[in-house]
């Protein structure tokens, strides 16, 4: 895969899942089961999300929030592939189905087509 970056995303593919045990080990929970520790708090404390340089943030942190979907994440690998060198079938899509989620990234397509920017060469797909 050629990213054009420094390597984040061949990382974040191979090292998906161990990234996200560390999370659930973080949030104090058990990245086999899920299960919140025994010894968790409520919210956060300094053994989960607090430390001395987010203390402005402290009644802010929740561990629980990200709880709820940390654990869902697991094998959610995704996957680069080469897509097309046109902006016009990135618009209108291969099949001629509009490939945009929405409004604001259809605006955002014909910008750049505007702009001529030319098309990447690998797309990101869940
Ligand atoms: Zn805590």
């Amino acid at each position: 895969m050629d990213e054009g970056g420094i390597g984040v995303l061949s990382r974040l593919q191979e090292e998906w899942d161990e990234d996200v045990n560390r999370a659930l080990e973080v949030l104090l929970m058990d990245p086999a089961t899920g299960a919140t520790e025994p010894h968790a708090c409520d919210t956060s404390c300094y053994e989960c999300l607090c430390s001395f340089y987010n203390q402005f943030h402290h009644d802010h942190l929740d561990r629980t929030v990200a709880g709820e979907w940390v654990p869902a994440t697991h094998g959610s690998i995704f996957t680069a592939r080469a897509v097309t060198s046109d902006w016009v079938a990135v618009h209108a899509g291969p099949d001629g189905k509009p490939t945009c989620d929405s409004a604001t990234e259809k605006s955002m397509v014909e910008a750049i087509m505007a702009k001529g920017i030319p098309v990447p060469m690998h797309a990101r797909h869940p």
